[in-house]
Order: C-alpha cells, then structure tokens, then sequence
C-alpha cells in the first residue's frame, strides 16, 4: 500500500536532500510538494490542509531551517504529523471487564465482514483466548455457512445460527451459549447491505441494545477511498463505533482512507487486512505506517513476522554462516522453506527500510519459490552443499527431477552467487549485522 504516495514524498525529499541550508521558500515548495502527492493519494482535502499547517508551522521555525540537517529534520516533522493524523498509537481491542465480551462487527456486503470475523477469532486464539463466531447475518444465503466452514478451518467453535432466526435472537442465544461454555470474546458478524440504510442501522442498534458489546468494529474496504470514510462517519453517527478495520490494504496504492479515517471521524483504525488468507490481519500501529509511508520501512512488524514464521536456531545458524562465508544451497533452501512460511515476499521486502521501494518492480512471484525449492529437493546433499561439482550432466538430471529446464537450474545457481556477493559485500560495510537482525529477526 501507499506505493504511489511513498514515491512522490521520496522525489520530493530526495530534491530538498541535496541542498545544505533550506530557505522558507525551498521548505513551502517543498511542502506544495508534499500538499499534492497526498491529495494525489486520495486523502481527504480537509485533512491534508490540516497535516500542511502543522508541518509549516513547525517547519519554518529555527528546528529546521537553523539545522544542519535541515531536510532531515522536516522528514522528522512530516513522519510525526502523519503519526499524528493516523492517530498517534495504537488502539487495542477492548478485552478487559467480565467475560465473554462481545465484539460486533458492522459494515456493507463485500466489505470483508466474514473474512475478518474468522481473522479476529484467528487472532485471538493465537493470544490463547476462546473466540465464538456468530454469523447473525440472515440476509445473503450463504453468509452463515461461509462463517461456520471459516471457523472449522481456524479452528475455533461458531453458533449453529439458522436463517429463519431473528439476528436479535441469535446473538442472545449466542451470548447465553458463550457464557455456559466458557469463551472469552464472541464476535459477531452482523448483515451488510449494499448500501447505509435505516433497516441496517435499526437491526444493528437493536443487537447492540441487546448484548453491549464492548467494541463494534467497522468493515470498510480501504479499495474504495473516500467513499469508506464517509461510510465510517455515517456508521459512527448513526450507531456509535469503537474502531475500524481497514480491509484489502495491500491492493491499495494510495492509501487515502487510511490516512483519512482517523482525522475525519476521530474512531481509531484497530487492524488492516492485507490479504485474503485467515492470518493476513494486522494490528494498526500509527508510529509503524508513518514510517512505511515515508520509506523507512517497518522493521518492528517484519521483526514480529519473522519471529512467528522463523525458526531462531536456524537464523542464529545461518548469521554464523553468513559471517564465514559459508552460505550453501542447503541454507538457501532452508531459507526458502521459511519465506514460504512467511507469507507473501512482496509483503515482507516492503517492510525492509530503504529496500521497498528500490525493489518493487522486481518480478517476486510466489510459484518461483516452489520451483526453486523443487530444484534444490532434486539435488544430493552433497550437491547442496557444495555446487561447484554441478555439471552439465548433473544439472541435467535436477531439471528433470524437478520438471524444470537446465536454465531454471543456471538461474537459481546464478541468484544464488549473487545471494553470496551481497553478504560478502554486507559483511564488509559492517551492515550484515543490521541485515540479519531485519531479515531474520535476530
Ligand atoms: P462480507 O460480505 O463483508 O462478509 O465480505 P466477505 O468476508 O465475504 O469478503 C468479500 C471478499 O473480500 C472475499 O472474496 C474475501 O476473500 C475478500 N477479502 C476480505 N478481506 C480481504 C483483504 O484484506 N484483502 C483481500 N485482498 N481480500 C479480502
């Protein structure tokens, strides 16, 4: 997300980088700069005039033009703003208080209602709590099995809701059963409709009059900009939300409602969606996406990411390895194993600072991994280990053990020198350190 606004604000500061003094005319152009790549992001006019009088204020003062690192410190002051607008820290879940705590989830069809009431429940089992799904949406057929198949695959319990019930009904009997079996939170996936109407809000009120819940949650998809945001300031008007969750952020370049919520409706974002799978929901941490919007990377997430995905023996293996050079194909194929795990590259290399954005026009394709772990499955050990001895023959042979053709096999061996060169010259700026820690979260 935030690809085209993280460009247009890097050109801009890249430009302000090369002078040594600002003078208040190079801060404003600067600043006009920064005014129309956010506008450009589709951000909410009102806000960004905001966000622009603030960093002018601060930035016209002596901090910046008296620095001697003047484009740095107005860097400093636009990341602390954009901390600012997305609400400054994080707001999480409200799970304390008497058990089970219900949390409802409000928004229209489409949204990612469904996906993310399997996500949350994921989420929260993983924090050893007992989530209960309900699906209280009796309105879209298929709507209530599509929650129950999602909670066998999380594998969490979910209320055999029926579709002739009352949601009303439902989400009492739902709260009577949660408080016989012990859960701890019941997440409640009310009806969407294609658009904000008085029966939606009327049905949503009724459930919350009935189970006071102690978080109601808006779905919106981040994909449609504005247009979320003022569903977000309708929903909050009408019914009163605790937060949002921004779904399908990583299909969006722009990034205008992420910014936007915050400000124009005071309701804190609480988790993004990212992606269509069960565990592709994060946390919104305002400090973290201010520095992924300005390039600097999110090196907090991608260190939590890899601490759940790695396994730290191995990575503590592998920087030994790494410091002597002794990086094989098996290490790689290790490697490659635990990206899988990971989830999607192109996620992960984003969060890495100073590398998103120079890489994303680099092809990371999902299938290539497989393939190159097909290849390194078809080689010997011996091979693995040492791949000098790979000649035509042999390399041959692993083409057709792993259904590919002896070209895949000279490219992967190819990445995989160049994989070497760059820990080799890593090692030598002294930044393999700082590169392993990111990477593998040591
Ligand atoms: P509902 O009608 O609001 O319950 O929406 P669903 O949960 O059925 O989701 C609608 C579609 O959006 C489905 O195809 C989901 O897989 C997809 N979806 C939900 N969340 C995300 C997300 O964060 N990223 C992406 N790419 N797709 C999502």
């Amino acid at each position: 997300m935030f690809e085209n606004l993280s460009d247009r604000l890097e050109s801009t500061f890249k430009k302000l980088r090369g002078r040594g003094k600002l003078t208040p005319s190079d801060v404003e152009k600067g600043l006009r700069e920064v005014r129309l790549a956010l506008l450009e992001a589709d951000v909410n006019f009102r806000v960004v005039k905001d966000f622009i009088n603030r960093v002018k204020e601060r930035a016209l003062g002596a901090e910046v033009l008296e620095s001697l690192t003047p484009a740095q410190q107005l860097i400093k002051i636009v990341h602390e703003e954009l901390v600012h607008t997305l609400g400054d820290s994080a707001v999480p879940l409200n799970l304390s208080g008497p058990k089970p705590i219900p949390i409802l989830l409000v928004g229209l069809q489409g949204s990612g209602k469904t996906t993310t009431a399997a996500k949350l429940a994921k989420f929260l089992k993983k924090k050893n709590l007992k989530p209960f799904l309900v699906p209280a949406d009796v309105y879209r057929p298929a709507a209530i099995d599509q929650l129950k198949t999602l909670a066998k695959q999380v594998g969490v319990a979910c209320f055999d809701s029926q579709p002739d019930q009352k949601p009303v009904d439902i989400v009492k009997q739902a709260m009577a059963e949660a408080k016989a079996k012990g859960y701890d939170v019941v997440i409640i996936d009310t009806a969407g409709r294609l658009h904000i109407d008085d029966e939606m809000m009327a049905e949503v009120e009724e459930i919350k009059q009935a189970v006071e819940p102690r978080d109601v949650l808006l779905v919106a998809d981040a994909m449609t900009g504005q247009d979320a945001v003022n569903i977000a300031k309708n929903f909050h008007e009408k019914v009163g939300l605790t937060g949002v969750v921004l779904t399908k952020v990583e299909g969006d370049a722009r990034g205008g409602a992420a910014l936007s919520i915050r400000a124009v409706t005071g309701c804190p974002i609480k988790f993004l969606g990212v992606g269509e799978k069960l565990d592709a929901l994060e946390v919104f941490h305002p400090d973290r996406m201010a520095s992924r919007i300005l390039g600097m990377g999110d090196v907090l997430s991608l260190i939590e990411k890899a601490q759940e995905a790695f396994d730290l023996k191995k990575a503590q293996e592998l920087q030994k390895k790494l410091k002597k050079d002794a990086f094989t194909l098996e290490d790689l194929r290790d490697q490659i194993r635990q990206m899988k795990r990971l989830g999607s590259l192109e996620s992960i290399i984003k969060l890495i600072p100073g590398i998103g954005s120079k890489l994303k026009d680099m092809p990371f394709d999902e299938k290539e991994l497989v393939r190159m772990e097909a290849i390194l499955n078809s080689m010997t050990p011996q091979e693995r280990r040492n791949p000098k001895i790979l000649n035509a023959s042999r390399k041959r042979r692993i083409a057709k053990g792993s259904g590919t053709t002896v070209q895949d096999v000279n490219r992967l061996l190819k990445s995989y020198e160049e994989m070497r060169k760059l820990f080799k010259h890593m090692r030598k700026k002294g930044g393999l350190q700082a590169l392993a820690r990111n990477l593998f979260g040591m």
